[in-house]
C-alpha cells in the first residue's frame, strides 16, 4: 500500500498505517475532547488532561481496530495462508492475505474471529467498568472508567457493524463462504457484493437522514464490494 509507515511487525506481519492517520487521530481525539460524558470528556479539566485522555482514547481504539486484524490474521496463519501486512484505515483495518482460501468453513471461521474478538474485548470492558468503577454512573466516575466504557461500546459496536452481511466486511465475507458451499467462489463473490452494493446503498440513503458519517461508510463498503468483485473476477479469469 502507497503513502503508508510501518509501525510494528507483530506474529512476523508488517503493520502499517494509513497517511490520512495524522489527520484522523487528531480528529477522533478532538472528538472524545467535546463529547459530553461518558461518551468522551468534555466535563474533565484541565484542557491539557481533556485532550490528553482523549488523545489516549484515540490511540486505543485504534490498537483495537489492530487487535480485531490480528485475530482474522492469526487463524488465516493457522490455516496456512499468509499475510502480506495489515493495513490500518478510516474506519478498520484490512488484512492482506495472500494465497487461497477455497475452503468455505475456514473462510468464515476467519471472517467471524475478527468480530468476535472485539466482541470479547467490548464486553469485557464493559463488565470492569460495571464491577469495578466505585460511581453509580460512568459520567460521575474516575475518567479512566470513561475511557474503559468508550473503548468498551466501540467494540461492541465494532463487532455488531462488522457482521452486517454488507461485502466486503466480515458479515459478507460470511455469507460469500455459505454461498460458496453451495456454488462456485467466483458466483458466490457476485452475489455477496451484490448484497453489500444494495445495504450501502440503503445505508447511504439513511445515512443522507441522519449521518454524513453513514454516508461515507456507504460509500466505503460500495467501493469495496466492487473492488473486491473485480479483484475476484481478474483472478480466477486466468484459470
Ligand atoms: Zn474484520
Amino acid at each position: 500500500m502507497n503513502n503508508s509507515l510501518q509501525i510494528a511487525r507483530i506474529l512476523g506481519i508488517p503493520i502499517k498505517v494509513h497517511i490520512s492517520f495524522l489527520f484522523i487521530l487528531p480528529f477522533f481525539a478532538w472528538m472524545f475532547a467535546l463529547q459530553p460524558e461518558p461518551y468522551g470528556f468534555a466535563g474533565t479539566g484541565p484542557d491539557i488532561l481533556r485532550y490528553a485522555l482523549a488523545l489516549a482514547t484515540a490511540i486505543l481504539l485504534f490498537a483495537s481496530v489492530l487487535v480485531h486484524e490480528l485475530a482474522h490474521s492469526y487463524l488465516s496463519l493457522r490455516y496456512g495462508a499468509s499475510i502480506r501486512e495489515i493495513s490500518l484505515y478510516l474506519i478498520g483495518g484490512v488484512s492482506a492475505i495472500e494465497g487461497e482460501l477455497t475452503d468455505p468453513v475456514k473462510e468464515a471461521t476467519m471472517a467471524f474471529a475478527g468480530p468476535l474478538s472485539s466482541l470479547i474485548l467490548g464486553i469485557f470492558l464493559l463488565v470492569v467498568n460495571y464491577l469495578f468503577n466505585p460511581a453509580a454512573s460512568t459520567a460521575e466516575g474516575n475518567v479512566l472508567f470513561i475511557m474503559i466504557f468508550i473503548l468498551g461500546y466501540i467494540n461492541v459496536i465494532l463487532a455488531m457493524f462488522n457482521l452486517i452481511p454488507a461485502f466486503p466486511m466480515d458479515g459478507g465475507r460470511i455469507l460469500r463462504a455459505l454461498l460458496a458451499s453451495r456454488m462456485g467462489f467466483v458466483e458466490a463473490t457476485e452475489k455477496a457484493a451484490t448484497v453489500g452494493k444494495i445495504l450501502a446503498f440503503v445505508m447511504g440513503l439513511i445515512g443522507l437522514l441522519i449521518s454524513f458519517w453513514l454516508v461515507l461508510i456507504a460509500i466505503f463498503i460500495y467501493m469495496g464490494a466492487s473492488g473486491e468483485e473485480r479483484q475476484v473476477k481478474s483472478r480466477y479469469s486466468r484459470y
